[in-house]
């Protein structure tokens, strides 16, 4: 399969907000850079404010506009708090795009209690708690895109998953339900389902696990997180309002 070319789809998001959370690395990074690059003033939303900080200045550094909000997404009464200011700061939101999302792997017998709840709350009520405050806005403005992470896992599941398989099948419950509750007011919510990406997180499965999951991917490498940017760029677009409720898979043909 010959190498993509990333970076060159190309929509107008100029006079735009877009909130992104987990936009300090790997695709949540690449969602922020890719939303900025074609005009949308972007809030990067993360716990490691040095690494949020490098993410602005990559915006910054092509033109575009983004600032950091430095927040951690399980901290549920911070979340109303910091989406009220950025809509103070910017004007209004109109793109959001759920990301932050953690792994706490292990067979169901050994998980504990801990690992559940912290995946839960990370990855599912975060993006209740966002969606329901920045839909508030978008509702007053008739006008919005959300934009959901979910995974293969959420999908087929995944042995030693079962937290964050659950997390994901739960995102996609939440999303298609909120795209029929909003879908009368011009906005839309859609989720993505990545499969394998070279991040942070799939590097955490070590050399060998990663090869082994080549194997299964019939593209036979893993994606890049500029992949899933670029599907999230769509789907954040004013081209994509008739697309709501929504899961697009971008696994290289692992679960075709
Ligand atoms: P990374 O581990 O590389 O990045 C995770 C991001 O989430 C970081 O920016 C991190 O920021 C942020 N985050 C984690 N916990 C919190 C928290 N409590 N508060 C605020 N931010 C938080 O992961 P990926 O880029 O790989 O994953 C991004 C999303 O894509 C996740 O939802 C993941 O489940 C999903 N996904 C990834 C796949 C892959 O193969 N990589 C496959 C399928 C789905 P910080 O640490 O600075 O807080």
């Amino acid at each position: 399969m010959a190498e993509p070319v990333l970076g060159t789809i190309q929509t107008d998001l100029s006079g735009q907000t877009a909130l992104v959370t987990g936009a300090s690395r790997g695709i949540g990074r690449a969602i922020a850079l890719s939303l900025g690059r074609c005009g949308a003033r972007v809030a990067c939303v993360a716990r490691d404010a040095a690494k949020l900080a490098e993410t602005v200045d990559a915006i910054r550094a092509t033109g575009g506009e983004a600032d950091a909000w430095t927040c951690d997404v399980t901290d549920g009464p911070k979340i109303n708090e910091l989406v009220d200011q950025v809509v103070a700061k910017y004007g209004g939101l109109q793109i959001l795009v759920n990301n932050a999302g953690i792994t706490r792997d292990t067979l169901l017998p050994r998980m504990e209690d801990a690992q559940w709840d912290e995946v839960i709350l990370t990855n599912l009520r975060s993006t209740f708690l966002f969606t329901r405050a920045a839909t508030l806005v978008m509702m007053r403005a008739r006008y919005g895109r959300v934009i959901n992470m979910a995974s293969v896992s959420g999908l087929v599941g995944n042995p030693g998953q079962a937290n964050y398989a659950a997390s994901k099948a739960g995102i996609i419950g939440f999303t298609k339900t909120v795209a029929r509750e909003f879908a009368g007011r011009n906005m839309t919510v859609n989720a993505v389902a990545p499969g394998f990406i070279t991040t942070d997180m799939t590097a955490a499965l070590g050399e060998l696990v990663n090869e082994e999951v080549k194997k299964r991917i019939p593209a036979k490498r893993l994606g890049r997180p500029e992949e899933i940017a670029e599907a999230v760029l769509f789907l954040a677009s004013r081209a994509a309002g008739y697309i709501t409720g929504q899961v697009l898979t971008i696994d290289g043909g692992m679960t075709a």
